[in-house]
């Protein structure tokens, strides 16, 4: 079963149709990029980037995170590398920026929110990206957006940083595209809004779950409301990808749904154009995306759409597909 997985490592992602869609990756640090390659991701959907961040004393400097992107970039040989800016806050703390403590830390000053305050910091890091777009195709999206105002302002301190830059003549690609994650409730539903400000949209379900279920992504008292196929999640999904294609951008997946072969079938009849997962996943997403025709995801996508609980809706995949339970 190895051997016949290995041997669609160089394959294209494509449905017995023709509906082709993008297999990337995601991952934590450069470290991750021989595993990448080896199961034939077809770009990094996702670079989380606060390794560069954590257990250490200070923030890590441009030359220190510039090599990391351009390792990244220059890796993957001309395939998309999309680079998600810092996502520190929450759960996750730097003790070198002596933040408040919050009550409700997934809730509060992280990600975006952090950047947008503390801009020398987002500038550097911008900088540092826009020097490693030189080198490869990189991408950059931004983490944890729920309103079109942070868009507007990331993408203004993005501007002031490629004029710096041009002005001292250092290089990087000027048509580099930017994205966000749709990791929000309210980011979902103003897919059609947000698809106007960006170039692509990735789903974080990870986050998005949390948060239109109100569940903790990490309390396993309440785990059984951490519900990927619930129809609320389906819908939300739904329209932020016929958001994007309306405005004719693409949309991909990020959390850990992307790499989910229950949910594959339906966000492939969804027109998910681009799942990013773990990269032991891909080659098993790629076999299933070979093996069955656009038409009828399609088809099983609306049918799922019109159930009303996760368990219906599993069911139905499951014996669509004929997946084990
Ligand atoms: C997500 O929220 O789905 C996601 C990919 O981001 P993270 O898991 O890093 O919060
Ligand atoms: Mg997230």
């Amino acid at each position: 079963q190895k051997q016949e997985l290995l041997q669609l490592v160089n394959e294209p992602s494509i449905t017995q149709d023709g509906r082709r869609v993008e297999l990337a990756a995601n991952i934590g640090t450069p470290q991750d990029l021989p595993g990448v390659i080896q199961n034939g991701a077809e770009g990094i959907g996702l670079f989380r980037t606060e390794f560069l961040y954590m257990n250490r004393s200070a923030l890590p400097d441009e030359e220190e995170q510039f090599q990391a992107y351009k390792e990244a970039a220059s890796g993957m040989n001309g395939k998309p590398v999309i680079i998600r800016t810092l996502d520190i806050g929450g759960d996750k703390e730097l003790p070198y920026l002596n933040l408040e403590k919050e009550m409700n830390p997934f809730l509060g000053y992280r990600a975006i929110r952090l950047c947008l305050d503390q801009q020398d910091l987002f500038k550097i890091q911008l900088r540092a990206i826009l020097r490693a777009s030189k080198y490869g195709k990189i991408k950059i999206m931004y983490p944890m957006i729920s309103t079109v105002q942070e868009v507007r302002q990331a993408n203004s301190i993005l501007d002031e940083v490629k004029q710096e830059l041009a002005a001292k003549q250092i290089p990087f690609d000027p048509s580099i595209e930017v994205g966000i994650m749709v990791e929000i409730p309210a980011s979902a539903m103003i897919a059609d809004i947000l698809a106007k400000e960006v170039d692509f949209f990735s789903i974080g379900t990870n986050d998005l779950i949390q948060y239109t279920m109100a569940c903790d992504r990490m309390n396993e008292k309440i785990s059984y409301l951490y519900q990927p196929y619930h129809p609320a999640i389906l819908r939300l999904i739904k329209q932020v990808i016929d958001a994007a294609h309306r405005e004719n951008k693409w949309a991909g997946m990020c959390g850990e749904m992307a790499g989910d072969p229950i949910a594959a079938p339906i966000l492939l009849g969804l027109g998910l154009d681009e799942f990013s997962m773990s990269p032991s996943s891909i080659l098993q997403i790629r076999k299933f995306v070979k093996g069955v025709k656009y038409e009828d995801m399609k088809q099983l996508a609306l049918e799922a759409l019109g159930l009303g609980t996760q368990e219906e809706i599993k069911a139905l995949v499951q014996q669509r597909m004929r997946l084990e339970a």
